[in-house]
């Protein structure tokens, strides 16, 4: 199957999740996860119509992005360290893994005195797994507070979860119902415009529409297996 298959068959499942839970497909946009895979593949999935391309390391987005044409967005899923942070700003649109006011602090040094404000989501763990990145949901306002307070070229966008893997889609339901009212409370809490939610992947991309979110992040289901690093 071709990406641009793979694309409008997930397009039809998100539709019929949108259905049932009475939302409008239009607000539910696909992030094409294209780690390990070639920069041909990307370009197909920028013109199949993905909405962003998601990479989870610096440096194979470095790689691959200058070979891929186009205005589509692309997003940092993966953890971000400070001193990839430079390089990061000059790859991607998006970052969807700030999940410590260090890393924050980071960005907005690197962006203070340009007029480039750069979109933001929290990574939250809200399995809190011990191994895991991302802030829990305890420290989730407090990380926020802290952007909306001291990183003026921060915008606060949204919120992006891994919920613990479960081969039962099912299972990560109350993750994604959780991470949907902690964005909920946080927004009416400070007064923000309603944050993205960032969530589901090939195996429960379902469930995560039936529960709010507004990206997911396709990999496997639209470019097929990974690929052996090269
Ligand atoms: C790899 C990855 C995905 C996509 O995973 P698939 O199961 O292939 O859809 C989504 N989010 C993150 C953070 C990832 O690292």
């Amino acid at each position: 199957m071709s990406v641009a298959a793979n694309l409008a068959g997930v397009r039809e499942r998100i539709a019929a999740a949108c259905a049932r839970s009475g939302r409008d497909p239009a607000g539910v946009r696909i992030v094409a996860v294209s780690k390990t895979q070639p920069a041909e593949a990307v370009a197909e999935a920028v013109a199949a119509g993905a909405d962003a391309i998601g990479e989870n390391r610096v440096q194979e987005a470095a790689a691959k992005r200058p070979l891929v044409a186009g205005a589509t967005p692309w997003h940092l899923i993966g953890p971000l360290q400070r001193n990839k942070a430079r390089t990061a700003l000059g790859l991607f649109d998006v970052i969807e893994t700030v999940d410590r006011p260090e890393l924050a602090d980071r960005l907005e040094g690197l962006l203070a005195g340009g007029s480039r404000v750069l979109p933001v989501f929290l990574e939250v763990n809200v399995g809190g797994e011990a191994a895991k990145s991302g802030v829990t949901a305890e420290d989730a306002a407090a990380l926020a507070a802290h952007i909306l307070a001291r990183c003026p070229h921060l915008r606060l966008a949204g919120m992006m979860t891994v919920p613990p893997y479960d081969p039962d889609p099912e299972r990560s339901r109350p993750h994604f119902a959780a991470l949907r009212a902690l964005a909920a409370g946080l927004a009416s809490r400070l007064a923000l415009p309603a944050l993205e939610l960032s969530m589901g992947m090939s195996e429960d991309f379902e469930v995560a529409v039936e529960e709010g979110a507004t990206l997911v992040r396709l990999g496997r289901i639209v470019f097929g297996e990974r690929r052996p690093l090269a």
